[in-house]
């Protein structure tokens, strides 16, 4: 199921338990804007090719809108508008003054050299300068970007209105990016760990956790929960992983990966596991942080932990999790988990509106609270309305939207 669809319908259930009048329903589906562009580039060997790409504008009921540039040859106007949408109930449950948006180039990055990626990302940015901006939508890294290509966004949209370091977040620290947001969305997944297991009453130091993906998200996920005494029993990357029943050593863990390329593949602490044996191991908290749906009706059944974390987008299908809902097995919505990355983004966009820095300590103790005070209302609207977690947060995150969308009138 493409998460558009997943999507989809947990904003129904949301809207259901809401009681939103078609009409509204109607007016948050539809996106406000959707630009699709022909991208002609001139490559390194001389040949022109054309790559197509997408800016999707979700909503802009709460504010400019904000969301992830894509680098993938998958990319489609359809896969656009359901992220751009997603990112519209996500800044929402955080309370971020954001609206959402997504987009994307179908392209390989992996396949184009560092100047023709520059190439087609200045190209894109003049094909789309006058849609976007500080006070309008504001674009960030994704899936095959990185900040330097945010850094090359700036750069260009610089050349047409002149220094705007805030129309475009993720940049790197030298070039008006800031400390504290490479880590923000894992640092926000192993808080959030803690004040579910706090809530539901299990003590934090021995709690066995294992991961699945041990990029950006796994690794520092790990890192807190390592800090915060948790045992990391089994880890794993694209190509397996490996577990240890008494616990891995997590420096090691990173150690090995920052010395081969960011992967596993020969760490010698554990015993070899599959990603399938990863997902059905015996543990505490099971953390899916690497690709979409890998939780499906197949081996739901399969998985033997009490509380799953979804650190990835849309790790779970809306099969696997009535199965878990059934089960009893706690699920922390991408929606509200994974909200850290957007969350120090904004605290990018602040800080380069002020032309201030923060320093990483205050960008730290913000996040902490942002993303602590959206678990409490998405807590205590679960335990009160009976509903699961990401049922509630989608309450959250519709329910503001759409009282913001009531508020502004159509007139
Ligand atoms: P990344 O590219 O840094 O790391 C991905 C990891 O997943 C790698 O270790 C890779 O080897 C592993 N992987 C790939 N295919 C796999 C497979 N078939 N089985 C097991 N592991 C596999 O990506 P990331 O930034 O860490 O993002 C991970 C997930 O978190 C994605 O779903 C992303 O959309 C989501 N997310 C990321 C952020 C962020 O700030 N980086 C924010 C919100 C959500």
């Amino acid at each position: 199921m493409r998460s558009s669809e997943a999507t989809r319908i947990y904003f129904d259930r949301a809207a259901d338990e809401l009681d939103l009048s078609a009409g509204i329903r109607r007016q948050l589906l539809g996106a406000k804007r959707e630009v699709q562009v022909q991208i002609p580039v001139e490559l390194d060997s001389g040949e022109v090719a054309t790559y197509v790409g997408y800016r999707v504008q979700h909503n802009d009921a709460r504010g400019p809108m904000k969301g992830g540039l894509r680098y993938h040859p998958q990319v489609d106007l359809d896969e656009v508008r359901g992220l751009a949408a997603l990112m519209t109930w996500k800044t929402a449950v955080v309370n971020l003054p954001y609206g959402g948006a997504k987009g994307g180039i179908a392209l390989d990055p992996t396949k184009l050299s560092r100047r023709e990626l520059e190439r087609v990302t200045r190209r894109f940015v003049d094909a789309i300068h006058d849609l976007f901006g500080p006070d309008v939508d504001i674009p960030a890294p994704d899936m095959g970007t990185t900040a330097e290509v945010m850094a090359w966004i700036m750069n260009q949209y610089d050349k047409y209105h002149g220094f705007s370091p805030a129309c475009v977040t993720g940049k790197p620290i030298d070039y008006h990016g800031i400390p504290g947001r490479e880590e923000a969305t894992g640092r926000g997944v192993g808080a959030l760990t803690l004040k579910l297991l706090s809530r539901l009453g299990r003590r934090i130091p021995g709690t066995r956790v294992a991961i699945q993906g041990f990029g950006n998200v796994g690794t520092h996920t790990a890192k807190f929960l390592h800090d915060a005494e948790c045992t990391l029993v089994a880890v794993s990357d694209a190509d397996g992983g490996f577990h240890r029943a008494d616990g891995l050593d997590v420096l090691a863990c990173l150690r090995h990966a920052r010395e081969h390329g960011g992967r596993l593949a020969g760490f010698t602490g554990g015993e070899p596991l599959t990603n399938a044996e990863l997902l059905a191991i015996d543990c505490d908290v099971l953390i899916p942080a690497a690709l979409g749906g890998v939780l499906t009706k197949a081996n739901a059944a399969t998985v033997k932990a009490p509380i799953v974390v979804e650190a990835a987008n849309a790790p779970i299908e809306p099969d696997a999790d009535a199965i878990f809902d059934e089960r009893g097995i706690v699920v922390a919505p991408d929606i509200l988990v994974n909200a850290g990355g957007v969350t120090a983004s904004y605290f990018e966009w602040v800080q380069n509106r002020q032309h201030y820095q923060w320093g990483v300590a205050r960008v730290y103790q913000e996040l902490d609270r942002v993303l602590g005070e959206a678990f409490e209302q998405v807590w205590q609207l679960s335990t009160s309305r009976k509903v699961p977690l990401r049922t509630a947060a989608y309450m959250v995150g519709v329910g503001r939207v759409a009282r913001a969308t009531i508020l502004g009138g159509t007139a």
